[in-house]
């Protein structure tokens, strides 16, 4: 039936797509994708034949020239599925505008749950989940970084970063210094992969580990909530600054 579709596709292994999105990949009538190779690859791993539909890329260098194709295609009462190059559209990934759009406009949207990268990590890191915070991807500067995760710092909940491998030993150091070095954290890399690892530790530790060995990959980071009887550097700083104002007023 007519409608938007939004499916979820594997973030390593590629039998981690469901049965329901085989259905759709199979039936729609046009079919736009983030990476139309990486889409085309997984259809043929599957056996779902594209035929002599329309494939169109979409993505955030594009998506306002190509939405309204996709949305011309709605009008006129086709399904139109889109799945972005790995994981959950629009998890750190595009597809808000399109989606947005199909709901303004009044089409049907659905989506084809299935897997990503933030709940596969939250699932394997032994780190609480009863509220988490997905933060996406860090700044790359290091100010910025650090003013960002000073935003986060008193979230009742486990924190969940998108990181790069190049930044993980910046972002953990930082991370140590802003939140604190005794926060439990993880770093989940290459899930659903040959290479899959999941590191344990406080930041410090994991920094450290960080700073010494190089890690490839795709890498989820998750920070424990903080622990309220715990003290940051920051807490200690800002009470020595007091401390020193209170004793320099004192003296004058
Ligand atoms: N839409 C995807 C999802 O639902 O997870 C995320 C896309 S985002 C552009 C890519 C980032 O997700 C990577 O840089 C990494 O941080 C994370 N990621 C994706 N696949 C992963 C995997 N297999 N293992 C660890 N992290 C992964």
């Amino acid at each position: 039936s007519p409608g938007l579709y939004l499916i979820a596709t594997p973030i390593g292994t590629a039998r981690d797509i469901t049965l329901r999105a085989l259905d759709i990949l199979t039936s729609a009538d046009m079919l736009a994708a983030e990476d139309t190779r990486s889409l085309r690859k997984l259809m043929d791993i599957h056996g779902v034949a594209l035929n002599d539909r329309p494939l169109l890329s979409y993505h955030d260098h594009n998506g306002d020239k190509v939405r309204p194709r996709l949305i011309d295609a709605l009008a006129a009462g086709k399904s139109v599925v889109y799945a972005s190059e790995a994981g959950t559209p629009m998890v750190a990934d595009p597809g808000f505008d399109l989606a947005r759009t199909v709901v303004e406009e009044g089409y049907p949207l659905i989506s084809a749950p299935g897997p990503s990268a933030v709940i596969t990590a939250l699932t394997l890191a032994g780190l609480p989940t009863d509220q988490f915070h997905f933060a996406g991807f860090l700044p790359n500067t290091a100010s910025r970084r650090k003013t960002a995760l000073g935003a986060l710092a008193q979230v009742p909940g486990t924190l969940v970063f998108y990181e790069s491998p190049k930044r993980v030993a910046a972002m953990l150091r930082d991370a140590a210094e802003v939140l604190g070095t005794a926060r439990q954290a993880v770093v989940a890399r290459e899930l659903t992969k040959k290479f899959e690892e999941v590191l344990r530790g406080t930041l410090s530790e994991l920094a450290a580990i960080c700073a010494d060995r190089t890690l490839k990959g795709e890498i989820v980071v998750l920070i424990g909530r903080a622990d309220s009887s715990a003290v940051s550097e920051a807490d200690i700083e800002a009470a020595l600054l007091q401390a020193l104002e209170t004793l320099s007023v004192r003296d004058a």
